[in-house]
């Protein structure tokens, strides 16, 4: 079985790391906000080029408080109001809207670009500014770097300046990804990540981080994780229990060691697949835009015609396991119905929930094992091929 991720390998390869670490914690019992949580804010700070970071309970919580410290700031007031509108992708994960509804505001849903599945930027001032002529409120921009692939930062930088937006980058699937050598999460207002176990830098539970070159910001974001006040006991504003635990820190503190090589091993993994595949037909292979550090959270194919369940179904006989991100696009769930804005058409978006299918990316995955997943791929189409050839056949000769 070749499994789509592989975290046992992985603690298997780094055991002797990660178990002094948690026994460091044994040792010092300080559970709550520890010195590790502190060692990695700092880590990270070096590492990602900005001022301030800050530990919290996972990349949801990142999101919710990097938007109520935007509204403080911005509006004076604790919450948005549902004339805010919000900018993002309907084409990732539910979380990003998610946060946007529980910070008051309302998500405006923009299509993606077909070619990286990020949020189309042409799309977002065209819509942009019919919508600020007819007197609607936009407040900031959530761009996510989906698959481990930044965003097109340039446009959202220049389009966030031009109308005055706060952009909150949701860094989640693209830990140690850039863009012109900047480390994604350090060009917008905010960087929210996660560390749940899947991501490429996760710990053995929830987490998350955010990360701010901000003053302000970074001290009601800090505020906001413990309860909404500086002292605990004598609070400012409507907070949270949002803390990033010691444990996961001490976890995340001892993958950090391995995770240029865990990013460079993905982008092997890529390279092999689209060596191996470049020329399937009804295949489309990721594409990385030059400026782009891809980090390969996900290796996404495309699959035409409708084949893709048919081949997911194949690969999973075959003992190789893939997933679908996203099966559903943010604006056909029920939660978003009625809360959401949507400039024009999601057509693109609801296009690729039928067509993706992401590989196994499993970092320490073998040469053997990718050259299975390649062959079995390329045997599913060799098969299709014969089956419609033999059909057409048939045809002609009735
Ligand atoms: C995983 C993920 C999140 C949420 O992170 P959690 O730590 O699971 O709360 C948000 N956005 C995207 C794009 C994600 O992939």
């Amino acid at each position: 079985m070749i499994p789509p991720l592989d975290l046992k390998r992985e603690y298997d390869y780094m055991t002797s790391d990660i178990d002094d670490a948690i026994r460091k914690c044994l040792g010092h019992q300080k559970w709550i906000l520890g010195p590790e949580v502190s060692e990695l804010e700092d880590k990270l700070a070096l590492y990602l080029k900005v001022k301030h970071c800050i530990g919290v309970s996972s990349g949801t919580d990142a999101l919710v408080l990097a938007l109520r410290a935007q509204a403080i700031k911005l509006k004076g007031e604790e919450y948005f109001d549902r004339n805010d509108r919000i900018i993002t992708t309907s084409f990732t994960f539910t979380a990003t809207g998610d946060a946007i509804l529980r910070s008051g505001a309302t998500p405006l849903f923009v299509d993606i670009d077909p070619a990286t599945y990020n949020i189309d930027t042409a799309r977002i001032e065209s819509y942009l500014t019919s919508s600020l002529k007819a007197g609607n409120k936009i407040v900031g921009i959530i761009p996510v770097h989906l698959y481990g692939q930044s965003c097109d930062m340039d446009e959202i930088t220049r389009i966030a300046e031009k109308y005055d937006l706060f952009v909150v980058e949701d860094v989640a699937q693209a830990f140690g990804g850039e863009w012109r050598g900047k480390k994604l999460g350090s060009i917008g207002d905010f960087g929210a990540f996660s560390f749940f176990p899947s991501k490429n830098l996760g710990g053995f539970g929830d987490g998350g981080l955010l990360a701010t070159n901000d003053d302000v910001l970074a001290e009601l974001a800090g505020m906001l994780r413990k309860h909404g006040g500086k002292d605990k006991y004598n609070v400012d504003h409507i907070g949270y229990n949002a803390r990033l635990d010691t444990l996961q820190a001490a976890v995340l503190l001892a993958k950090m060691k391995h995770i240029e090589d865990f990013n460079r091993r993905r982008r092997n993994i890529a390279k092999v697949y689209n060596k191996g595949m470049g020329t399937v037909k009804d295949l489309i292979l990721p594409e990385s835009a030059p400026e782009a550090d891809h980090v390969y959270h996900q290796y996404t194919i495309r699959v035409l015609k409708e084949k893709r369940d048919k081949l997911q179904e194949y690969l999973k006989e075959n003992g190789i396991g893939t997933m679908v991100y996203y099966p559903v696009p943010l604006h056909k769930m029920k939660v978003f119905e009625n809360r959401c804005e949507i400039a024009g058409e999601l057509s693109l978006a609801e296009r690729a929930s039928k067509e993706v299918l992401s590989l196994p990316i499993e970092p320490l995955l073998t040469e053997e094992e990718l050259n299975k997943v390649v062959g079995t791929i390329k045997d599913f189409f060799a098969k299709d091929k014969g089956i419609t050839e033999e059909v057409s056949c048939g045809r002609l000769h009735q």
